[in-house]
């Protein structure tokens, strides 16, 4: 990816394979590639939407990035607090340094809090952890993050079980937020609540950003949801990026057919179009047995003869948009018409 200023986070061909026994002993190993050379960058104050099926790679790229996981190939770089943190190496004080720095909301505030620890000990233990603070200023750091947040100070030594799912995932972003980090990666931190909550979360995410200068990774299934918050978007599917690009650009012309598919799926526009131009949303791919060449040739309703021979590469299109399609010039996609965004 071109960028002139150096940014917050390289992705570079990074790789999550999980090994997958199967035949009549278990003895066969195979491996599912959930994660299969993803390159990306993210510049400081960006919001990068990753957007994708469930299984399409997004969470466990978002796992990556945040040394959740190991990856199996490649690199992930966070330029951050004047350092560059090589990610697949840190260890020990390194580590513990990057972990302030990159932080995870997760999607289900439910079980993401321990049951048994109240707030201020919830939203304090990654200052406790990370050495960062204890006693008094520990307390002064959470209470203040809480008012942040549109938490209470009497809420302070109430147990998760007492608070609404809304009011939960306001603890989760507590709680990756009260240690300054510089990259926080969102894992659908709204597709558990009632869509009523769902806007003050967006809402409370955005105010945050500006406050604290945050960088946001977005990982959402919903194309409605990721429009909403984005400056750009990736596209991936079967754990390859299969597009990327601006918001509007993306949202107004699509390069990849299962851009197209995600976007006829958004709410208002969906019935109409998908009636009127018989768009067949198909089934997610079966990651253990992908196709030989494009492996987005079963559900394509453009695939030719070369997509089944070949896989596509990545590249660039212009207007800061890369694809991996081999008819991306030659097709006329549908996107949102108006997407003001
Ligand atoms: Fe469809 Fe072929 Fe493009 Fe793959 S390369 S998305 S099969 S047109």
């Amino acid at each position: 990816m071109v960028n002139e200023k150096q940014p917050l986070l390289e992705v570079k061909e990074v790789k999550k394979y999980f090994p997958v026994a199967s035949g009549l002993l278990q003895r066969k190993k195979s491996f599912l590639k959930a994660v299969d050379g993803v390159n990306l960058t993210v510049q400081a104050g960006e919001t990068l939407g990753v957007v994708g099926e469930s299984g399409s790679g997004k969470t466990t790229l978002g796992r990556c990035i945040t040394k959740l996981y190991e990856i199996t190939g490649g690199e992930v770089y966070l330029h951050a607090d004047g350092r560059t943190f090589a990610v697949s190496k840190l260890k020990g004080d390194d580590l513990r340094a990057f972990r302030r720095s990159a932080q995870t909301i997760f999607q289900d505030p439910y079980s993401s809090l321990n049951p048994r620890m109240n707030i201020l000990e919830t939203v304090g233990e990654p200052l406790l952890v990370n050495g960062i603070a204890k006693g008094k200023e520990l307390e002064e750091r959470v209470t203040e993050m809480i008012l942040q947040v549109g938490l209470r100070i009497e809420h302070l030594r109430r147990f998760p079980h007492s608070f609404s799912g809304g009011q939960r995932q306001r603890i989760g972003i507590a709680r990756a937020l009260v240690v300054n980090p510089r990259l926080v990666v969102a894992d659908e931190p709204v597709s558990a609540l009632d869509v009523s909550i769902q806007a003050q979360i967006l809402n409370l995410l955005q105010e945050l950003q500006d406050k604290y200068q945050l960088t946001y990774i977005f990982i959402s299934h919903a194309m409605s949801v990721i429009r909403y918050v984005s400056n750009r978007i990736a596209v991936m599917y079967a754990g390859k990026l299969v597009e990327l690009g601006e918001k509007t650009e993306l949202l107004t012309h699509p390069r990849h057919p299962y851009s197209e598919i995600l976007l006829a799926a958004v709410p208002r526009v969906a019935e109409r179009r998908m009636l009127r131009r018989g768009i067949p949303m198909g089934e997610p791919p079966d990651m253990a047995n992908l196709p030989a060449g494009c492996v987005f040739v079963p559900r394509c309703p453009y695939a030719k003869d070369i997509c089944k021979a070949e896989a596509p590469q990545l590249r660039p299109l212009g207007s800061g948009s890369f694809v991996s399609c081999h008819r991306a010039e030659e097709l006329e996609l549908k996107g949102i018409k108006g997407a003001a965004m």
